[in-house]
């Protein structure tokens, strides 16, 4: 089965569906409220209910997460489920009817391993889970499946052909887990024996079914193995119930790992189960937030850009400051060429940005001088540090632009000595113009003598007599 991706982010797993629009959607476009959980999410195309694709492009395959149906098995639920299998392999008496309530206990927790993990429940069943409610009829029903399995292995050895035979065999074990798998979510025989209904678990894991069937019967053959490791060394008695324990361990590795595989086929085997870790909404406001950013980004993509701003515009009302909604915003305008709306936007998004991303304020003053050369931000301290993001930008010119005159035009600016001092370095180190940097620097000592950077012009201006003398003598 192919995976359906996100429509306006191909690298994201779709988890969304809107039919009227045939748009899936991924958590990149879709985010959750988490203060209202209950709400369904919005196409936000067309407004409709969306359809929920569970985790079925977005689970992990399973054959990545071996370690974790071996941990899986490590808690206390399956522990116990283990050490109570050895205790009775020591001590329960002979009894035929003892026997088959252990065996059907066993399986309806098996089972319930598998029912778990398919819903992705990180927690393993309880011990005491597999002695109430009900399942215990699995056992039988499981039973049934293995009779005719022999059945039908005892009329194939009857053929003469060992080929039939190995046929058979091979064929039984295939189809085994598909089974079991169906015996485990629909709990009904008729399932588990239906050619239809396994072979719809097969085909929906395709080869990788395959790839199962391969871990599996390594896991069933593992607690045998170390058994048969440990037979030369130990007595019976103790042999006994270490078989016991590890056929429990492995056994609940097993079912994880096939519950998991459902889990994760859920899409081509109609289901729809959310994976509960990766369902994490956010508060409400940076929810909205969220949302009005992810439906900007989609109507810009389909070249619906009025209604793109408008959504950012009802999302600024609320969130002012917000720099990423301003900066979206800005970048919208700017590409649409709206001229006179991003310089009115500029007023407010240039100080927030100086403010809280200079590079980013930089950027938008650039773009700016693209709509009106002369533009220049209202405040001295926004000029400062804008012109300190577009020097270390290399972009001197326009940063000298900012600076030029700045005690003239904020007379009131505290700031003027450091500003000039920039400027100075901008023209001394990105132009080569030592003139003017002297200048701006005799300017601070005159006008400024009580400026606490005086020391650095000093520093500066030597260096700047010194660098004249060599070009002079050269
Ligand atoms: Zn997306
Ligand atoms: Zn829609």
């Amino acid at each position: 089965m192919d995976k359906t991706l996100c429509h306006y982010h191909p690298a994201q797993p779709a988890t969304w569906h809107c039919v009227p629009c045939q748009r899936p959607y991924g958590d990149c476009c879709i985010p959750l409220n988490a203060d209202a959980p209950e709400e369904t999410p919005l196409c936000p195309l067309c407004r409709g209910t969306l359809d929920f694709l569970g985790a079925a492009n977005s689970a992990q395959p399973f054959w990545e997460r071996i370690p974790r149906f071996f941990a899986y098995a490590l808690q206390s639920g399956p522990l116990a489920f283990s050490a109570l299998l050895a205790l009775t392999s020591l001590f329960m008496p002979r009894s035929i009817l003892l026997w088959f309530i252990l065996f059907s206990v066993a399986t309806k927790y098996f089972y319930s391993v598998i029912e778990a993990c398919s819903q992705a429940e990180k927690q393993a069943p309880s011990l005491l889970s597999a002695f109430t409610g009900d399942g215990f009829g699995l056992f039988f029903k499981q039973l049934v499946v293995f009779i005719l399995a022999f059945a039908a292995l005892w009329l194939a050895a009857d053929f003469d052909s060992e080929a039939l035979y190995w046929a058979v065999t091979l064929g039984l074990l295939l189809a085994l887990p598909a089974s079991i798998i169906r015996l485990a979510l629909d709990k009904t025989l008729g399932a588990a024996l239906s050619p239809d209904q396994v072979g719809q678990v097969m085909k929906a894991m395709g080869w990788r079914y395959l790839i199962l069937c391969a871990f599996l019967f390594i896991l069933w053959q593992s607690p045998s193995w170390v058994t048969y490791m440990l037979s030369s060394g130990l007595p019976r008695v103790v042999l006994m119930p270490v078989a016991a324990l590890l056929f429990g361990y492995f056994g609940v590795v097993m079912c994880a790992m096939m519950g998991y595989a459902v889990f994760q086929y859920q899409g081509a085997l109609g289901y729809v189960i959310a994976d509960a870790e990766d369902q994490a909404g956010f508060p409400a406001a940076e929810y909205l937030r969220r949302r009005a950013l992810a439906e900007a980004e989609v109507r810009f993509k389909e070249g619906q850009s009025s209604q793109a701003l408008e959504t950012l515009r009802l999302a600024l009302e609320r969130d002012p400051d917000d720099l990423k909604l301003n900066e979206r915003f800005h970048q919208l305008l700017y590409g649409l060429n709206a001229r006179q709306r991003c310089l009115h936007h500029l007023n407010h998004y240039l100080p927030l940005a100086a403010r809280r991303n200079p590079p980013l304020a930089a950027t938008a003053l650039l773009n700016a001088r693209q709509l009106q050369a002369d533009f220049l931000p209202a405040d001295a301290l926004v000029c400062e540090t804008i012109a300190a993001a577009l020097l270390a930008r290399h972009k001197t010119r326009e940063a000298l632009s900012l600076l030029r005159n700045l005690h003239q035009r904020f007379p009131a600016y505290p700031h003027i000595p450091r500003a000039y001092l920039l400027a100075a370095r901008g023209f001394a180190e990105n132009l080569g113009q030592l003139e003017p940097a002297q200048q701006l620097l005799a300017f601070i000592r005159a006008r400024y003598p009580q400026s606490p950077l005086l020391a650095e012009v000093t520093a500066l201006e030597a260096t700047l007599t010194r660098l004249a003398e060599q070009s002079s003598g050269a």
